[in-house]
C-alpha cells in the first residue's frame, strides 16, 4: 500500500515523500481511509505506530476541501491531549504535514502564561492541540469558540481519564456542535473508555495494530 492508494491528496503525498515516509504504517493504512470516508473511529494504537499522522493526515485534507469563508478566524479541528509535551509534538507534526495545504495549527496547554497563547489563539487558527483544563479556561474566558467545530480527535484517551479529565471533557462537550466527526485514539480500551467512545461518537468503526 501507498499513501496515494489511501486517497491522500497530491501535497499530502508530496509532503511524506520529503518527510521520507516510504508507506504508510498498518494503524494509517486502516484508519486514514475511514477517516477520509467521514465515520467516527476507535482506533487502539500504542504511541511509536505512527497513530498521530493517522489522525492528522486525514483531518488535514477533510479541513482543506473546504474554502476559506468568513469563518476564517473559527477552529474546525481540535485535538484534545493529556500533557503539554504531546500537545507540542502533536501540533508540530500537523504543522509539518499540513504546510503545503496552508493549515494554521496552534497548540494551548497548561503550566504556561495565558497572554502568549491568547495572542496566538487572535491570529486564527484551523487546528486546535490542547489540554482539556487550558481549553476550558479560555472557552470560560472566551477567548474562543468550537462553534463551527468539524472534527473532534480525543488522542491517548486512556490517560485523559488516568489523569482525571473526564468532567473537563464532559464539560468541552457543550460547547461543540453535534454534527461533527469524532476519532478516539487510545493505547488500551477499558470499560472507561468504551464508556467515553460510547457517549461522544456516533456508530464508530473500530481500527487495532
Ligand atoms: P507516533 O506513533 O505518532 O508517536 O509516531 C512515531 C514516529 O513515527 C514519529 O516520529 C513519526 O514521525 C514517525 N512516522 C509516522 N508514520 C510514519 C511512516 N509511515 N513512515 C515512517 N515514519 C513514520
Amino acid at each position: 500500500t501507498t499513501f496515494a492508494d489511501l486517497h491522500l491528496c497530491p501535497e499530502l503525498v508530496h509532503t511524506l515523500e520529503e518527510l521520507g515516509y516510504k508507506q504508510p504504517t498498518p494503524i494509517q493504512a486502516q484508519a486514514i481511509p475511514r477517516i477520509l470516508a467521514g465515520k467516527d473511529l476507535i482506533a487502539e494504537a500504542q504511541t511509536g505506530t505512527g497513530k498521530t499522522a493517522a489522525f492528522a493526515l486525514p483531518m488535514i485534507q477533510q479541513l482543506s476541501r473546504e474554502p476559506v469563508t468568513d469563518e476564517y478566524h473559527e477552529i474546525r479541528g481540535l485535538v484534545l491531549v493529556p500533557t503539554r509535551e504531546l500537545a507540542v509534538q502533536v501540533g508540530d507534526n500537523a504543522l509539518e504535514y499540513g504546510r503545503l495545504l496552508g493549515m494554521r495549527v496552534i497548540s494551548i496547554f497548561g503550566g504556561v502564561r495565558f497572554d502568549n497563547q491568547i495572542r496566538k489563539m487572535k491570529r486564527g487558527a484551523d487546528i486546535l492541540v490542547a489540554t482539556p483544563g487550558r481549553l476550558l479556561d479560555m472557552l470560560n474566558q472566551k477567548k474562543l469558540s468550537l462553534a463551527h467545530l468539524q472534527l473532534l480527535v480525543l488522542d491517548e484517551a486512556d490517560r485523559m481519564l488516568d489523569l482525571g479529565f473526564i468532567h473537563d471533557i464532559r464539560k468541552l462537550m457543550s460547547h461543540m456542535p453535534e454534527q461533527r466527526q469524532t476519532l478516539l485514539f487510545s493505547a488500551t480500551l477499558n470499560s472507561s473508555v468504551e464508556a467515553l467512545a460510547e457517549s461522544l461518537l456516533r456508530q464508530p468503526e473500530r481500527v487495532q495494530v
